[in-house]
């Protein structure tokens, strides 16, 4: 199937070659038409499956053929974090290129002066996390009234978060007739209730097996004692041949301690989590985009579903608590066809976890780590030569700042065709 035989119009047409792609992928090809007929729709997909414009082209197409009553919000997306929500307003930009939409981007931890301007002047789209999108309302700062498309976007992952109060003092908020979109990697009982309150009779799309991880992840699991962990870990990094990966650590002051070590040892490493503040959270995933970084150490809430291309590796320093966060974390890579590997560092604490994930994804091909602890000898390796999995050590001393946004970063995917399709994808 074609992009040509959604029901896509030409300047959606035109903007996606640009961008190169050139099938839709599967939940792409079976949600773009259902959307297209305003009927509700469950999609059951995960990141990585081209979900993001599954719903972000169908409703540009919607939004350009109808009319907006004195510029008021047609469209509201909801999504569970700051780092998704920009990653919609991205796509809108992206593939909404030779249409004259207009957004606002509606997330916690930026200036809600700057917002509120943005809205005075008349928007089409709102793309929103829900605490900030409730407090511009309770303000009196937006207008839900004219919404006709809702997208819930990452549904499970609001749940995990706690939003799902909020999302249903939202929709409370918006008019009876409207189209609701549901997108969720999972189906916990929770996001079944609420689809079955808030949708009327959806059709569900999905595309992968609820909690499987993409078949184009190599992941492994590597035993190892608590005290050697970072070792183990440098080792392991030093064996890979990595290009760029995510290194999840479960608590936050951990994501700083590692974030700070590896840069230490000579590696090309920064730290992502929730208490940094927005605009530095901003400026570290745009400089790992851009490929200034190599490692970004991060927990679950700041890495969850970031749509960073290419990434050749996932190291989970810590087991998840939670399966589901395992498959979500090794979902990192391996996107779009693309290959990659995960190596989770595990530990004689960890066995209920790692049972878990065991239970959830099958058996996972196990390593014992040569675990004696070692002195750690600041020589201990040549940190800039053989390696092309660092720069001149640390991130700082590249003596670039970290470049602006580019749409470069997608280039990496464009060779999605068939070939390279993992099997879930090929339906
Ligand atoms: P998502 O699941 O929305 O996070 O998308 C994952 C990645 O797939 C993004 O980098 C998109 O740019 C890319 N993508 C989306 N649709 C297509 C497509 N039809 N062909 C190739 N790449 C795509």
């Amino acid at each position: 199937m074609n992009f040509t035989d959604l029901g896509l119009g030409e300047d959606l047409l035109k903007a996606i070659e640009e961008i190169g792609y050139t099938t839709p992928t599967p939940i792409q090809e079976k949600s773009i038409p259902i959307i297209l007929m305003a009927r509700d729709l469950i999609g059951l997909a995960q990141t990585g499956t081209g979900k993001t414009a599954s719903f972000t082209l169908p409703m540009i197409e919607m939004l350009s053929s109808g009319r907006a009553r004195s510029r008021m919000p047609r469209s509201l997306v909801l999504a569970p974090t700051r780092e998704l929500a920009a990653q919609v307003g991205e796509n809108f930009d992206k593939y909404g290129k030779y249409h004259k939409l207009s957004k606002a981007l509606l997330v916690g931890g930026e200036s809600m002066g700057d917002q509120i301007k943005i809205l005075e002047k008349g928007v089409d789209v709102l793309i929103a996390t829900p605490g900030r999108l409730l407090d511009l309302f309770d303000r009196g700062q937006i207008l839900l009234s004219d919404i006709k498309v809702l997208v819930i976007d990452e549904a499970d992952r609001m749940l995990d978060m706690g939003f799902i109060p909020d999302i249903e003092k939202i929709i409370s908020l918006l008019p009876m007739t409207r189209q609701t979109l549901l997108f969720s990697a999972t189906m916990p009982d929770e996001i079944k209730n609420l689809s079955e309150k808030f949708l009327s009779n959806p059709k569900t799309v999905s595309v992968a097996p609820p909690a499987s991880p993409a078949k184009t992840v190599d992941h492994r699991m590597m035993e190892v004692s608590s005290k050697s962990k970072k070792t183990v870990l440098k080792d392991l990094i030093d064996r890979e041949d990595v290009k760029n990966a995510f290194v999840f650590c479960n608590r936050k002051k951990d994501v700083d301690m590692l974030g700070r070590w590896l840069r230490d040892k000579g590696f090309s490493a920064a730290s992502l989590h929730g208490d940094m503040i927005q605009s530095k959270r901003t400026e570290t995933l745009q400089a790992f985009k851009d490929g200034e970084i190599v490692l970004l150490v991060c927990s679950d809430v700041a890495a969850r579903g970031l749509d960073v291309s290419g990434v050749s590796h996932v190291f989970n320093f810590d087991v998840p608590f939670n399966a589901d966060d395992y498959v979500h974390r090794i979902g990192r890579t391996g996107r779009a066809g693309l290959k990659g590997k995960a190596w989770s560092l595990i530990t004689e604490d960890d066995e209920k976890f790692v049972a878990a994930i065991r239970k959830l994804v099958g058996e996972v091909p196990t390593e014992k780590a040569k675990d004696e602890p070692r002195e750690e000898k600041k020589e201990s390796a040549p940190r800039q030569k053989s390696s092309p999995s660092r720069n001149s050590g640390n991130t700082k001393s590249s003596g670039r700042p970290p470049s602006r946004h580019t749409r470069e970063e997608d280039v990496g995917e464009d060779s999605f065709n068939d070939d390279n399709l993992p099997a879930f994808l090929r339906r």
